[in-house]
């Protein structure tokens, strides 16, 4: 069987990994000049950056097992810490939720009743809320917002500020007034109710093309895969209702199975092209993303906040990501998920906003020398109410034609171990269908 994966993002090199490892024919094509798509290292006058901060979760069993089978240790590519929430108010009074080494879910509910910069009465509704969410069974009569879930549950207004809306908009990249209540209560359920490690912080600390994409690459080719980079397919190969291979231009890659790992704009492009597929395109025309902006700062030395991920309360930016401990002395990430004002900002001028904002809060600091702006306006799916309708499986109507990316249904939000999952699962229906 021969095999083409369109789409070098970390679904369809997590397909064509799988592929590769059941000793398939397989031949991937990625538009870009490098692997990675939205989770990749890029280079920007003359200085490599992460094209976004990326922290993943103990939880992403799928993706830290796609890293072992390709030869890398998480232990080397992820700082892991057990769950801390360092939230920086301001005027002092920070919040920090640390969880002690206890099993799950007792972890979470011991760093809630301990946390520091909360009243008794925001730590008891908190605790309140979460024992609710744990009774509550996942399937709701009908789908809710994560706001409506937390008046209905009388939140106080700093339970939610320091802790339930920092937590959905890392989590979902929607903010709560927008976010479906349905996905984020499978995420707070995986990364707490299940196993202590579960809502360990993993974030990266390699440029991230190392942790995944060329060592995938490489996977790919030692096991007889070819990778071609640079070549955007322009078109699918359909005849007699079944796929028969793209079209580059005016070649042709010949395939019995093709998987496409685009995004969902790209993917509908190219079934509306097919015929047959107008309820698939359909159904896709709902699925919306949400930016994220990161705005790394370069110190003139090392700053030492003793945390390497700070929440930023009432300010632009909403985390902060120390890289000095994975050894950039003095270099800073502040991202913004989510849409919003700063959206309408020129990137320069938001990139000061958000200078002039932490020179305010850690007056200590001294002047960054280098700002440099990344802004992603599909960075993930809007994980709006009833996004899991939109989402669709693998299957297309067309033979042989199939979908993998974060947008695909699965239990998470757009993450890289949703990516992860869509393309292990694709491949587990084309194997399915060849069989
Ligand atoms: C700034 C930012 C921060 C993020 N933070 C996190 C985080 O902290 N944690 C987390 O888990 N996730 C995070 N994500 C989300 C995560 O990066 C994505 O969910 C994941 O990378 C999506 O992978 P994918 O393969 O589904 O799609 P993509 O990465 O979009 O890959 C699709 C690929 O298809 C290629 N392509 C498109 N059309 C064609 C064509 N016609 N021919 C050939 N190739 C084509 C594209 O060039 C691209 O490489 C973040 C994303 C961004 C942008």
């Amino acid at each position: 069987m021969k095999v083409v994966v369109v789409g070098g993002g970390w679904a369809g090199l997590s397909a064509a990994v799988e592929l590769c490892a059941r000793g398939v024919e397989v031949t991937l094509v990625e538009a870009g000049v490098e692997l990675g798509g939205r989770a990749r290292e890029i280079r920007y006058h003359g200085r490599a950056f992460d094209n976004g901060q990326h922290v993943a979760l103990g939880a992403y069993s799928r993706l830290l097992a796609k890293l072992r089978q390709i030869g890398v240790n998480p232990d080397e590519v992820f700082d892991r810490t057990p769950l801390e929430m360092h939230l920086s108010r301001p005027g002092g009074n920070d919040v920090v939720i640390r969880a002690p080494a206890l099993p799950a879910p007792f972890n979470l509910l011991a760093a809630v009743a301990t946390a520091k910069g909360l009243h008794w009465s925001e730590r008891w509704a908190l605790l309140r809320c979460m024992r609710n969410m744990a009774v509550t069974g996942l399937d709701f009569v009908r789908d809710r917002t994560v706001e409506e879930w937390l008046i209905a549950e009388r939140q106080p207004p700093l339970a939610v500020q320091a802790f339930w809306e920092p937590l959905c908009l890392a989590a979902l990249t929607t903010p709560p007034s927008r976010a479906s209540m349905r996905v984020f209560m499978r995420v707070m359920r995986d990364a707490f109710s299940h196993r202590r490690m579960g809502s360990d912080l993993l974030l990266i600390k390699r440029p991230i093309s190392a942790a995944f994409p060329v060592p995938a690459r490489r996977f790919i080719e030692n096991h007889g895969g070819n990778v071609v980079l640079g070549q955007r397919v322009s078109g699918l190969n359909i005849s007699e209702g079944r796929c028969r291979g793209v079209r580059i231009g005016e070649d042709t890659i010949a395939a019995d199975q093709v998987i496409l790992a685009v995004g969902p704009e790209d993917a509908r492009r190219m079934l509306l092209d097919c015929g047959g597929t107008e309820a698939l395109v359909g159904k896709m025309v709902g699925i919306f993303y949400e930016p994220i902006c990161t705005v790394f700062l370069r110190y003139p030395r090392a700053l030492d906040i003793g945390f390497p991920m700070v929440g930023l309360l009432e300010m632009t930016g909403q985390w902060l990501f120390d890289h000095s401990p994975w050894g950039v002395d003095g270099l800073i990430a502040v991202v913004i998920s989510g849409g919003g004002k700063h959206m309408r900002l020129e990137r320069q001028a938001l990139g000061q906003k958000v200078a002039q904002e932490l020179a305010e809060r850690f007056p200590d600091w001294p002047k960054p020398e280098e700002i440099t702006v990344f802004r992603e306006k599909r960075a993930a799916l809007a994980c709006r109410v009833d996004v899991d309708r939109l989402r669709p499986g693998n299957d297309t109507p067309i033979a042989g034609l199939w979908l993998a990316g974060d947008y695909t249904y699965s239990r998470y939000p757009s993450t890289l171990e949703a990516a992860v999952r869509s393309g292990e699962q694709c491949v587990e229906r084309v194997m399915e269908a060849a069989n």
